[in-house]
């Protein structure tokens, strides 16, 4: 049981406006905002983070919004779908918001047995709400949001590939997820290891045109594990396996390292530590612009450069 992957950690995606992307996220979807920092590669943009109260992996949705952004197209090689779960009979309430708010969205439908809507949000990414009876995870609420309704976490993250085979057996071979099931083209993965986030749908859409990642596309997907040791055991086994993988990079609220699996779509593995209370504590998240060490003399200029948000 030492050496495992516990299900996803986070999720990064591409955004345009940085206000727009805030609004969203806090209004619309009710998530906290746990960080506003810069991107650690490109301090002269924000890098947004979205989860629960304290930053729990598993609940973390994170954007680089990039301002005036041309918007992807969905298609193989990339994570076309973010999955959260939701409370049994949410899905009324969600879709009135949608309704109410101008958000696009489409009916329930059903899938794996469970009751799911699709939605896009401001910049056109496609996000999944799932109704799940039991989650035991403790929901962050918001005004028009309560802990009824509200969104625990991510359910699935769905990748489509032109061909799903190498991808799955990355899954299974590394990452210890099983096949648990099949709905026509769509194979769904899963880690007996915790029982939330636990989940890699693919779909099959072989022929198709390749996706293009920019504006509302997921940059990448970034699986959970507990300590740096069993980060460098997975960075081991993924370099025996002929992956390559990027050194240890230090990301300030967690440890980073970056492979492209072989269906094109760009994974991390990311530790716990040490999490979102290095620099803020737990009652302030997200009410600083924080900036790691090495840009921390350039504060002024970062500031003045990056847009206000109210
Ligand atoms: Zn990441």
């Amino acid at each position: 049981m030492e050496n495992r992957i516990l299900g996803l950690h986070h999720i990064t995606a591409i955004a345009g406006d940085a206000q727009r992307n805030f609004n969203f996220y806090t209004n619309i979807m009710g998530l906290r905002f746990l960080k506003r920092t810069v991107n650690f590669d490109d301090p002269g943009t924000y890098h947004f983070y979205f989860g629960d109260e304290r930053g729990s992996a598993g609940t973390i949705l994170t954007f680089f919004p990039w301002g005036q952004m041309q918007p992807g197209r969905r298609g193989p090689g990339q994570a076309t779908e973010i999955g959260y779960a939701v409370p049994a009979g949410s899905l009324d309430f969600w879709m009135k918001r949608f309704e109410d708010k101008g958000i696009t969205y489409n009916k329930p439908a059903e899938k794996f047995g469970e009751r799911y809507l699709t939605f896009l949000d401001p910049d056109g990414l496609k996000l999944e709400l799932t109704e799940v009876a039991d989650d035991p995870r403790t929901p962050w609420t918001a005004p028009e949001v309560g802990a009824d309704v509200a969104t625990r976490g991510f359910h699935h993250i769905t990748l489509t590939l032109s061909d799903v085979k190498a991808t799955a057996a990355v899954l299974t071979d590394v990452f210890g997820y099983q096949l648990v099931g099949q709905h026509v083209n769509r194979f769904r993965y899963a880690t007996d290891a915790l029982g939330t986030a636990n989940i890699v749908e693919l779909v099959a859409a072989p022929g198709e045109g390749r996706g293009h990642v920019a504006g509302g596309s997921v940059h990448h997907v970034a699986f959970r594990v507990k300590d740096d040791a069993t980060q460098m055991y997975f960075r081991d086994l993924l370099l025996k396996k002929g992956f390559q993988v990027t050194p240890q990079i230090d990301r300030n609220y967690f440890h980073a390292m970056y492979f492209r699996e072989p269906g094109g779509v760009l994974f991390e593995i990311a530790t716990d530590n040490p999490g979102f209370m290095v620099d803020e504590p737990l009652a302030e998240l997200g009410t600083h612009l924080m900036l790691p060490a090495q840009y921390e003399s350039q504060r002024a200029a970062i500031e003045a450069h990056l847009p206000v948000l109210s």
